[in-house]
Protein backbone atom coordinates (compact mmCIF):
# COMPACT_ATOMS: atom_id res chain seq x y z
CA UNK A 1 0.00 0.00 0.00
CA UNK A 2 1.07 3.33 -1.12
CA UNK A 3 1.32 6.64 0.80
CA UNK A 4 -0.61 8.73 -1.56
CA UNK A 5 -0.24 11.99 0.19
CA UNK A 6 3.69 11.62 -1.34
CA UNK A 7 2.37 11.30 -4.48
CA UNK A 8 0.50 14.05 -4.72
CA UNK A 9 1.44 17.25 -6.27
CA UNK A 10 -0.21 19.55 -3.71
CA UNK A 11 -2.77 22.25 -5.72
CA UNK A 12 -2.52 25.90 -4.42
CA UNK A 13 -4.85 28.58 -5.10
CA UNK A 14 -3.81 32.24 -5.01
CA UNK A 15 -6.69 34.81 -3.81
CA UNK A 16 -7.31 37.89 -1.80
CA UNK A 17 -8.98 37.94 1.66
CA UNK A 18 -10.89 41.58 2.11
CA UNK A 19 -11.02 41.87 5.54
CA UNK A 20 -12.94 45.83 6.81
CA UNK A 21 -12.26 46.75 10.29
CA UNK A 22 -12.56 50.03 12.45
CA UNK A 23 -10.49 50.34 15.31
CA UNK A 24 -10.07 53.48 17.80
CA UNK A 25 -7.52 55.96 17.77
CA UNK A 26 -7.62 57.03 21.37
CA UNK A 27 -8.99 60.03 23.21
CA UNK A 28 -5.36 61.89 22.72
CA UNK A 29 -4.76 61.40 19.14
CA UNK A 30 -8.80 61.85 18.64
CA UNK A 31 -8.54 65.27 19.95
CA UNK A 32 -5.12 65.90 18.12
CA UNK A 33 -6.64 64.53 14.99
CA UNK A 34 -10.06 66.77 15.70
CA UNK A 35 -7.81 70.07 16.06
CA UNK A 36 -5.59 69.30 13.02
CA UNK A 37 -9.35 68.60 11.06
CA UNK A 38 -11.47 71.68 12.71
CA UNK A 39 -9.05 74.39 13.32
CA UNK A 40 -6.38 73.68 10.55
CA UNK A 41 -3.60 73.26 13.62
CA UNK A 42 -0.86 71.18 14.85
CA UNK A 43 -0.47 70.71 18.52
CA UNK A 44 1.60 68.79 20.82
CA UNK A 45 1.17 67.41 24.13
CA UNK A 46 4.04 67.83 27.12
CA UNK A 47 4.97 65.65 29.68
CA UNK A 48 4.63 67.56 33.08
CA UNK A 49 7.77 65.61 34.82
CA UNK A 50 10.26 65.75 32.17
CA UNK A 51 9.20 68.52 30.07
CA UNK A 52 9.18 66.84 26.55
CA UNK A 53 7.01 67.99 23.79
CA UNK A 54 5.47 65.48 21.88
CA UNK A 55 4.10 65.36 18.41
CA UNK A 56 1.86 63.25 17.58
CA UNK A 57 0.80 63.59 21.10
CA UNK A 58 1.49 60.74 23.74
CA UNK A 59 -1.12 59.29 26.29
CA UNK A 60 2.28 58.96 28.40
CA UNK A 61 5.69 60.18 28.10
CA UNK A 62 8.01 57.65 26.64
CA UNK A 63 10.85 58.70 28.65
CA UNK A 64 9.53 58.60 32.24
CA UNK A 65 6.26 57.22 31.50
CA UNK A 66 4.36 60.55 33.51
CA UNK A 67 0.79 60.70 31.96
CA UNK A 68 1.01 63.45 29.26
CA UNK A 69 0.17 67.12 30.57
CA UNK A 70 -0.32 70.48 28.57
CA UNK A 71 -1.06 70.75 25.01
CA UNK A 72 0.66 72.72 23.24
CA UNK A 73 0.47 74.54 19.68
CA UNK A 74 2.82 74.19 17.67
CA UNK A 75 3.29 77.23 14.20
CA UNK A 76 3.52 74.41 11.87
CA UNK A 77 6.71 74.78 10.99
CA UNK A 78 10.36 72.40 11.64
CA UNK A 79 13.02 70.93 10.50
CA UNK A 80 14.30 68.06 8.38
CA UNK A 81 16.08 65.31 10.76
CA UNK A 82 16.62 62.54 8.04
CA UNK A 83 14.70 61.52 4.95
CA UNK A 84 14.82 59.46 1.60
CA UNK A 85 13.60 59.90 -1.99
CA UNK A 86 11.51 56.75 -3.47
CA UNK A 87 12.07 56.19 -7.03
CA UNK A 88 10.01 52.94 -7.10
CA UNK A 89 6.94 52.89 -8.67
CA UNK A 90 4.05 50.94 -6.66
CA UNK A 91 0.75 53.31 -7.73
CA UNK A 92 -1.47 50.89 -4.98
CA UNK A 93 0.60 51.93 -1.97
CA UNK A 94 2.32 55.25 -2.65
CA UNK A 95 0.25 58.60 -1.87
CA UNK A 96 1.63 59.74 -4.94
CA UNK A 97 4.04 59.50 -8.11
CA UNK A 98 7.63 58.99 -7.33
CA UNK A 99 9.46 60.49 -6.68
CA UNK A 100 8.27 61.00 -3.41
CA UNK A 101 10.51 62.35 -0.73
CA UNK A 102 9.69 61.08 2.95
CA UNK A 103 11.22 62.83 6.07
CA UNK A 104 11.25 62.84 10.16
CA UNK A 105 10.61 66.64 10.34
CA UNK A 106 11.41 68.02 13.88
CA UNK A 107 8.98 70.16 14.20
CA UNK A 108 9.91 73.73 15.76
CA UNK A 109 8.38 73.51 20.11
CA UNK A 110 8.56 69.74 20.12
CA UNK A 111 11.00 67.05 20.96
CA UNK A 112 10.01 64.05 18.18
CA UNK A 113 9.90 63.71 15.23
CA UNK A 114 6.78 63.29 12.45
CA UNK A 115 7.13 60.79 9.47
CA UNK A 116 5.59 62.56 6.98
CA UNK A 117 5.67 63.54 2.73
CA UNK A 118 7.90 66.80 1.28
CA UNK A 119 7.54 68.14 -1.97
CA UNK A 120 7.62 71.91 -4.19
CA UNK A 121 10.83 71.08 -3.92
CA UNK A 122 13.14 69.21 -6.46
CA UNK A 123 14.21 66.02 -4.58
CA UNK A 124 17.83 66.74 -5.32
CA UNK A 125 18.17 69.97 -3.11
CA UNK A 126 16.63 68.43 -0.07
CA UNK A 127 19.14 68.27 3.20
CA UNK A 128 18.90 67.42 6.42
CA UNK A 129 18.71 71.15 8.25
CA UNK A 130 16.14 72.14 5.53
CA UNK A 131 13.64 74.49 7.22
CA UNK A 132 9.87 73.46 5.74
CA UNK A 133 6.24 74.35 6.86
CA UNK A 134 3.22 72.40 7.03
CA UNK A 135 0.54 72.54 3.77
CA UNK A 136 -2.89 71.57 5.05
CA UNK A 137 -6.08 70.17 3.11
CA UNK A 138 -9.12 72.58 2.47
CA UNK A 139 -11.10 69.65 2.99
CA UNK A 140 -9.57 68.17 6.00
CA UNK A 141 -10.79 64.50 7.53
CA UNK A 142 -9.12 63.97 10.90
CA UNK A 143 -6.35 62.05 9.60
CA UNK A 144 -2.74 62.04 8.99
CA UNK A 145 -3.40 62.92 5.27
CA UNK A 146 -5.18 66.09 6.39
CA UNK A 147 -1.40 67.21 6.28
CA UNK A 148 -0.92 67.35 2.39
CA UNK A 149 3.25 67.47 2.48
CA UNK A 150 6.16 70.12 4.43
CA UNK A 151 7.41 72.59 1.89
CA UNK A 152 10.63 74.30 2.24
CA UNK A 153 10.74 77.92 3.61
ZN1 LIG B 1 8.61 62.71 30.76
Amino acid sequence: MSDWKQEVDEIVYDGKICVPYSWTVGTTLSRWYGQLRDDGEIWANRCPKCGKVFVPPKNKCIYCYEDAGDWVKLPGTGTVETFTVVYYSEPAHQPKEPPIIYAVIRMDEADTGIVHLIDEVDPEKVEIGMRVEAVLKDDRQGELKDIKYFKPI
